[in-house]
């Protein structure tokens, strides 16, 4: 589309968004009058329908007691399964595939105790560089578990000198060099400080072909960029759901695990009651005996105060549509980076783009630059409403959520910048 760097068009756009609906089916935070929330990759905005639910269950545990395990249209006891349904269909998989569990880091320990098995020669793991602290950690500490160093165990796939993101045939060649070596692949699915996106695919591909497991924390994909986890073969993958998916600080996280796995109740796990076959679990057997779905890899019964936002927001998901959510998700983007280059044309600055501008290799965020003067420019951007996000020493992230923001959002936040640039010229 060709973009006007108007305020008229902005409108225009607005009122062409097929989702522009789906912005009241959130509590937009009182922001000081023309600021706008643009921290959706770290706190999702809660939605609407969400007290009421959790209203609901506080009924169900006051009047049923008990009896709620069995009772009512979703009894607690099952209450983890619709979020399967759900859940699978924005990460490409089957229900069987997809549980809604535990948390990011959790899962990722609890799922590399079955799929890291170092043998003899083939006791590798490789990752991107620069990742989200929590995953180096869980990473190390496997490793140091098997017995085994980190610092030799542990690759770290780098961007090039002078550059932000990795290259794909980089990615690649480190797997296929490191080939018999290679246990597991395990990577970002977007990397939250670039908001790269990464060939999830072709990694996949590239692992298996070199004999190892492939795995991605999909914290910052998960309910933003495409997935196809089944398709693409990939192993497992463990999620946050307090980003994206909208489901409130520390909600219940998720984990996938391919179908050729799931049955496998043969492998090793890391063992709790709620990972028995439905019909077992209350059985209180001495033996354990997994469900052949990746419910087997459950160990507690379901967190239900945990996991009750993230239902009103896999709604708003479902009626809203990924397709669309996608197609918005892009276009906004697009708007974004057009404005900013609008605003800031013909002064000395122009601030340094670290997101891939290529559509298949960012999702939501735009991460950018500001050098020297990104603390002053961010608290700026802070104290006109415009909630951001600053990673020192001088990256800003901007996420427009397709669900909420809007076109004109960004209009102003743009006209904000761009109205800076003077002072923020010279050298990033
Ligand atoms: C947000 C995030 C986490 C957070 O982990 P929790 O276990 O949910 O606290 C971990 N990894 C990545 C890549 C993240 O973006």
């Amino acid at each position: 589309m060709k973009f006007k760097a108007t305020l008229t068009f902005a409108k225009t756009l607005d009122k062409a968004d097929p989702l522009k609906k789906y912005r009241d089916k959130f509590i937009i935070p009182q922001l000081k009058e023309g600021g706008a929330y643009f921290c959706g990759n770290s706190l999702g905005l809660q939605p609407a329908a969400a007290p009421e639910l959790f209203g609901k269950e506080l009924r169900r545990w006051a009047e049923d007691a008990v009896e709620g395990h069995f009772t009512g249209a979703q009894p607690w006891a099952e209450y983890h399964e619709v979020y399967a349904t759900l859940l699978a269909e924005i990460v490409g998989a089957k229900t069987k595939e997809v549980v809604a569990m535990n948390s990011l880091t959790v899962n990722l320990h609890l799922l590399m105790a079955t799929f890291y098995q170092p043998v003899k020669g083939r006791t590798k793991i490789l990752t991107e560089k620069g990742s989200f602290s929590s995953d180096r950690y869980a990473l190390r500490s496997q490793i140091e578990l098997r017995g085994l160093n980190p610092d030799d165990h542990l690759i770290e796939v780098a961007p090039r000198k002078g550059e932000h993101t990795l290259r794909k045939e980089d990615v690649l060649k480190a797997i296929k060099d490191c080939g018999e070596e290679l246990a597991l692949v395990m990577m970002g699915g977007v990397n939250y400080y670039t908001g790269q996106v990464f060939p999830m695919k072709e990694i996949t591909a590239a692992a298996h072909k070199a004999g190892a497991v492939c795995a991605f924390d999909l914290a910052h994909a998960v309910g933003n960029v495409p997935l196809e986890l089944h398709k693409w073969n990939v192993d497992f993958a463990v999620w946050c759901s307090y980003k994206y998916l909208n489901a409130g600080p520390g909600a219940v996280g998720g984990a996938f695990i391919h179908e050729r796995h799931v049955k496998r109740t043969d492998l090793f796990r890391l063992a709790g009651w709620w990972g028995n076959r439905k019909e077992d679990r209350f059985a209180m057997k001495e033996e354990f005996n997994p469900s052949a779905t990746v419910d087997g890899w459950q160990l507690s019964n379901a967190p239900i105060f945990n996991m009750i936002a993230l239902k009103a927001s896999l709604d708003i998901f479902e009626a809203a549509g990924m397709k669309k959510i996608q197609n918005k998700r892009q276009q906004m983007t697009e708007w974004l980076e057009f404005l900013l280059k609008e605003k800031c044309k013909g002064k000395k600055y122009s601030l340094r783009l670290i997101t891939p501008s290529g559509e298949k290799e960012r999702g939501a965020q735009f991460s950018f630059d500001a050098g020297k003067k990104a603390e002053q420019l961010f608290k700026e951007l802070s104290k006109a409403g415009f909630v951001t996000d600053l990673r020192k020493p001088s990256v800003i992230r901007i996420t427009p959520a397709p669900l909420y923001n809007s076109y004109e959002e960004l209009f102003r936040l743009a006209e904000f910048i761009g109205e800076r640039c003077e002072w923020l010229k010279g050298k990033v």
